[in-house]
């Protein structure tokens, strides 16, 4: 078959994969837990179903401006001018189906062929695939002391004259690691001075846990929306566990945005309307709802880290934030891919190995779910790695002898 060269190299999605395959064996019955996608579980707020709803009873459902509704944009104007202290332009910004969409607009519309795009590990898992759609490479640089926390050193060997863009994404998808303000201060201005568009991931900005909120990077730049090199990207997906209604923004330059809006509208057009009206609906009522998703992540935080902490030779970094951990399996084996796998036949519990994020030996686990589901989880992990653990378990009704270790 003739497929492209370009659509032949990337990869699926491996969450997706994952959770597809979660969904059929939840189907057939079996008692699964999905540690595996990141999405909250709370329903949709209470505002963004009616305002949708209105729009969808009013039968007047067309497209929309391919940058966004004018009443959406003037939500977003609201909501960045109040967790970032910019007051931004309505053609500061787009909207699209997604932070994903978001993100492969930016890279389309900055990127030329053989341009590279400076990727920190660990890594969201579509970054480099998206930057390979674009023709252009995805270079990556990975902590050399072992942390999660990148340093500017690392990066600055990684960068050369052909450095377009980077991407930051903190708090971290899959570390969980808040990137220090000092870190987000030295980065800001590094790609201030060299003229390397800096793509602020702030899709789990206000999921922080312990107090400590991470860093604004507008905040540590004297330049304006029109002149910085700073681009920020959002959504409802996380914030608001709003993950399929799709919707996400970017604020950055007006001519960016424009070349961003010619691209949109000669793809999707636009986003839907009614999907708007629902983001609109999350943005302009209660609050409420982000902090006590914020509260219930971080009370799981503390639940799982203390249960890995039992599993002997685990290393585990605590999150700071999002609704991930990523703890350090070499003790046990070396393959992630290999290693998450076992967890889902053995055990039933679907993960994602860390070797998708740049990360081999680790695996990603979510703790969005149900603390009883979390518990139950790595006690299953627990018994499939742990010889010193008890060699029977009960998975849903029934009772296994583990015969492997
Ligand atoms: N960035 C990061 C780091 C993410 O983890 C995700 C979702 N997994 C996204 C962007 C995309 O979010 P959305 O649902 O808004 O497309």
């Amino acid at each position: 078959m003739y497929l492209s060269q370009i659509a032949r190299q990337i990869a699926e999605s491996p969450t997706f994969a994952l959770n597809e395959e979660a969904r059929v064996l939840r189907e057939r019955g079996e008692p699964v837990i999905n540690l595996g996608i990141g999405e909250p579980t709370n329903k949709a707020p209470m505002t963004a179903i009616l305002s949708s709803s209105a729009r969808l009873t009013s039968g007047d459902v067309k497209y929309s401006p391919p940058d966004g509704t004018p009443s959406l944009k003037k939500a977003i104007v609201r909501y960045t001018d109040e967790n970032y202290g910019r007051l931004v332009a309505p053609e500061n910004i787009i909207v699209s189906a997604g932070a994903k969409q978001s993100i492969f607009n930016i890279l389309f519309s900055v990127l030329n062929p053989q341009d590279e795009v400076v990727v920190l590990a660990p890594y969201w898992v579509s970054y480099p695939e998206m930057i390979k759609m674009c023709n252009a490479i995805p270079v990556i640089v990975t902590p050399e002391d072992g942390t999660f926390h990148p340093r500017l050193a690392d990066i600055e060997k990684s960068v050369s004259p052909y450095t377009r863009a980077m991407i930051v994404n903190s708090p971290n998808n899959p570390s969980g690691c808040i990137f220090s303000d000092d870190f987000i201060a030295e980065i800001v201005d590094f790609c201030e001075k060299k003229k390397i568009y800096l793509i602020l991931d702030d899709i789990y900005h206000k999921l922080y846990f312990d107090n400590k909120r991470p860093a604004v990077g507008y905040t540590f730049t004297q330049k304006d929306v029109e002149s910085t090199m700073l681009i920020v990207v959002n959504g409802i997906s996380k914030l608001y566990g709003m993950t399929g209604f799709r919707i996400g923004w970017v604020i950055a330059n007006r001519k960016l945005v424009q070349v961003m809006t010619n691209v949109q509208a000669q793809t999707t057009s636009c986003t839907s309307i009614v999907l708007q009206a629902a983001a609109e609906g999350a943005l302009t009522g209660m609050q409420s709802i982000v902090e006590n998703l914020r509260l219930t992540f971080e009370n799981n935080r503390n639940v799982v880290i203390q249960e890995l902490k039992t599993i002997p030779g685990l290393h585990i970094q605590k999150p700071n934030g999002t609704f991930y951990c990523l703890p350090d399996f070499r003790a046990y084996s070396r393959d992630s891919v290999q290693l998450s796998r076992t967890f889902l036949k053995k055990a039933l519990v679907v993960s994602v190995p860390g070797k998708e994020f740049g990360m081999e030996g680790y695996i990603r686990l979510s703790f969005a779910g149900s603390v009883k589901d979390l518990t139950t989880a790595i006690e299953r992990i627990k018994w499939v790695v742990d010889p010193n653990s008890p060699s029977e378990i009960y998975i849903g009704e029934r009772k296994i002898i583990r015969d492997w270790l």
